[in-house]
């Protein structure tokens, strides 16, 4: 029998890849196993999106080939490579890494299997330059029905709404690697969140590259063709949000990268009308300055944004907002990043993250003029951070003292809805409670991003 292991870098929505490949290996008979010393087959699942992930990527391609070649591993094992470094590259990395056995692009997740005996019959016949199984323009999204194996615990999963991107994003690389964005039908979401609420699940993270894109491309979540954005913006979301709402069981929805160019009144009123979707919106806003925003091509302003702002905070009381941005963009200036402060300070994220600006090959942004040093995106990013530590301790502070409802991943620690899965602080609670299950618990303190509970 093939054993298997299996490394996933990158995001959840690269996650979900992962699971759908092992679901496929197991179907197949496979078995797959975390030791990566023991198996006859590692897979990389790949990240490409930032230099920072491509080095991460390549570094444990090269780890692995090493400790085969050291013998740490069985010599014959094969290594292949999948994910979004596969599908960016497929032409160099061939050339580039004639250590690795076969690349898969994202379009092969679900011929992993059949891949893998392709390769091992190779072996047995001729030994050649290694195989690349990656097509160009990615079409696959996944189903209800999809072999799908989760790797995340028991009690939370990411669902995958939609894959691929429309927007045009100056700095970002992503629709070029996953295609054009193709939404799962809103029937298609619901059986798997049945199925996974029936499973004991307890929180549904929905993800995608665009979630308030979805339904965008199809008429109200029925596959058909492209509907006129205008009479279709934002209600399969909605639709989805209510049917989600109304399955069974206690749990909550997370809504995960949001586009500040999507959100509707009806989406707020329905968010707000949902009480199993958590009081938190993940939505990356990349910069306030108009000039940025223009450069970035986020299709909005500054004065769109804010007004957003104020309708979610209006309109879902308590609501947590988790933004990204971006600092050292070509042609950011001193005020841009004055702007981005004072936005910054004004508007108190209860989550945030900053991400220095990194010059993608095949994107508008790279061939920009004005591109800043390294050394000058380092001086943006902890002036953004040390800014934002700050906030984050006063609104850490603010809980104390408040009965908060956590859901507890391990024992001894919680979250709460203001933190999705891995991206976002805890919660401390006693270890007496059980991981999987729902607690109400009362905040004594904090600590940096982390809350104190009893
Ligand atoms: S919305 Fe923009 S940043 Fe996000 S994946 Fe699409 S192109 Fe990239």
């Amino acid at each position: 029998m093939i054993k298997v292991s299996l490394i996933s870098l990158g995001c959840a929505k690269n996650l979900v890849d992962s699971e759908i490949m092992v679901g496929h290996l197991r179907r197949a008979g496979m078995t797959v196993i975390p030791e990566a010393g023991e198996a006859d087959v590692v897979i990389i699942n790949t990240c490409s999106f930032l230099d920072s992930s491509k080095e991460e990527s390549i570094n444990a391609i090269l780890a692995s080939h090493q400790d085969r070649s050291l013998r740490k591993r069985r010599k014959e094992q094969k290594l292949i490579v999948a994910g979004c470094m596969a599908q960016r590259y497929a032409r160099e990395l061939p050339r580039a890494l004639p250590e690795v056995d076969a690349f898969i692009g994202l379009d092969q997740i679900t011929r992993v299997a059949p891949i893998i005996e392709e390769i091992f019959a190779r072996e047995r016949g001729r030994k050649d330059a290694p195989g690349s199984f990656v097509t160009p323009r990615p079409a696959y999204i996944p189903d209800y029905d999809t072999p799908r194996f989760r790797l995340t615990p028991r009690h939370y999963a990411y669902i995958k709404i939609a894959e691929g991107c429309n927007h045009p994003c100056s700095f970002c690389i992503i629709p070029r690697i996953r295609g054009h964005h193709r939404s799962r039908t809103v029937a298609s979401v619901v059986a798997e969140a049945r199925r996974l609420v029936a499973e004991g699940v307890r929180e549904l993270n929905l993800v995608s590259q665009d979630t308030t894109f979805f339904g965008m491309d199809t008429w109200d979540g029925r596959p058909g063709p492209r509907a006129p954005v205008d009479s279709a913006r934002g209600s399969a979301l909605t639709t989805l949000l209510r049917e989600l709402q109304a399955i069974e069981g206690d749990f909550w929805i997370r809504l995960l990268y949001t586009h500040p160019a999507h959100w509707s009144d009806e989406l707020i009123r329905t968010i707000a009308g949902c009480p199993k979707v958590a009081r938190y919106v993940d939505m990356p806003l990349q910069h306030i300055s108009d000039p940025m925003l223009a450069a970035m091509r986020r299709e909005t302003s500054a004065a769109r944004i804010r007004d957003l702002i104020a309708r979610l905070r209006a309109g879902i009381p308590g609501i947590a907002l988790r933004t990204t941005f971006i600092v050292g963009f070509p042609g950011e200036t001193g005020a841009d990043i004055d702007a981005l402060c004072e936005f910054i300070r004004e508007t108190r994220f209860e989550r945030l993250g900053v991400f220095r600006y990194s010059q993608e090959e095949g994107t508008r942004a790279a061939k920009m003029d004005a591109q800043h040093t390294a050394a000058a995106k380092d001086a943006r990013w902890h002036r953004v951070m040390a800014l934002q530590k700050e906030i984050a301790a006063g609104v850490s502070r603010s809980f104390v003292g408040r009965t908060l409802r956590v859901l507890v991943d391990a024992p001894g620690l919680a979250r709460g809805e203001a933190d999705a899965p891995d991206i976002d602080g805890r919660v401390h609670v006693p270890e007496t409670l059980p991981a999987g299950a729902f607690a109400e618990v009362k905040i004594t303190g904090c600590r940096d991003y982390d809350l104190l509970a009893r």
